[in-house]
């Protein structure tokens, strides 16, 4: 493995073979790091993912890309839809509306936790967790049916071949009572209005569209082109949400390691438990990995190794000044 030092010179972006190189250190690292974690099993079709599978695929604004491994695999995208939830919301329903049913303060609890809800305040802590993200889909559940959704993820993801995966779906959909549980509570506390089965029931759908490294690549590319479709020009959200929304990211984007990897990696970032990491990089360049092995806080380990060398040597942090 080859670990980033910080003796190492960094490597300027306006080098292209050098950049290339970095990452496919970054790769290889990445792939090196699967065999320390596992794949998801609470949800039963993510634990027939390949642990050792890896890819990382890094899109520009000018088209060039970096496609290394396992970048075509298609897995259900899970917590990384709450991003894509969250855009809708702010396009759709406004900044002012969306936040006065959801705080944006990170929880350093797990993804899942119902702690803090019952405990300390009625509204979900950020959307980035399961119990903001399914009160930010009882915004949407009334205004949007599923296909208006899919249809947006494909677009904000500059990828036509999003579909549901079907037996993720249901096998989300007969475990998920945790999920349906927050949202009983969420509406026992008057806070979430609608009925909690189909808003559920939605939330379930979109974490399980299968996305592929590149589909995520893609969601980080539009994000870091604050909102455009580099290659078409269409606007798909404004500049200001999607700050809104990076700023999120970086602060609740990675579980209760949000705040580690805000240290050691810097970039406004999301995972999920089917293996995924998206990345909204400077450049303007998105990037996404693919790695069902997970860490104890369920990140994708090998994602999470990649991305620390790779931000490291090509200086991406964002509080990194050169
Ligand atoms: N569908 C998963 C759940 O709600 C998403 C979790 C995740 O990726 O963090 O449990």
């Amino acid at each position: 493995m080859i670990y980033p030092t910080y003796e190492q010179k960094h490597v300027p972006l306006t080098d292209p073979a050098a950049v290339r190189e970095v990452f496919r250190e970054g790769y290889e690292n990445g792939r090196a790091a699967c065999e320390y974690g596992t794949a998801a099993s609470y949800i039963p079709e993510l634990a027939k993912a390949d642990a050792a599978a890896f890819g990382l695929y890094a899109w520009k604004k000018d088209g060039e890309v970096i496609d290394l491994g396992d970048t075509t695999t298609r897995f259900s995208i899970q917590s990384i839809s709450k991003v894509i939830n969250l855009a809708v919301a702010l396009k759709f329903i406004g900044f002012r509306e969306t936040f006065s049913h959801v705080l944006m303060e990170p929880t350093g609890d797990a993804f899942n936790s119902i702690l803090k809800l019952d405990l300390v305040e009625n509204r979900p802590f950020n959307p980035m967790i399961n119990a903001g993200a399914i009160q930010v889909m009882s915004l949407l559940e009334p205004e949007f049916s599923f296909e208006e959704l899919l249809e947006f993820a494909r677009a904000i993801c500059l990828d036509d071949g999003i579909e549901l995966n079907e037996s993720v779906y249901r096998s989300e959909a007969e475990t998920g009572d945790r999920n349906r549980a927050i949202a009983w509570l969420l509406k026992s506390k008057e806070v979430m209005k609608g009925d909690p089965d189909r808003i559920t029931d939605l939330y379930f759908k979109m974490c399980s569209l299968n996305v592929s490294a590149k589909s995520l690549a893609g969601l980080g590319l539009v994000l870091a082109c604050e909102g455009t479709n580099p290659f078409t020009g269409k606007h798909l959200i404004a500049p200001g949400y999607v700050r809104t929304i990076k700023s999120v990211m970086f602060t609740c984007g990675l579980y209760d390691e949000s705040g580690e990897f805000g240290v050691k990696v810097g970039l406004p970032a999301k995972s999920g438990v089917g293996g995924g990491i998206v990345c909204a990089v400077k450049g303007p360049m998105g990037i996404g990995t693919y790695g069902p092995a997970l860490d104890a806080k369920g990140n994708s380990i090998g994602g999470i190794t990649a991305l620390e060398h790779i931000a490291h040597r090509l200086r991406l942090h964002v509080f990194d000044y050169t």
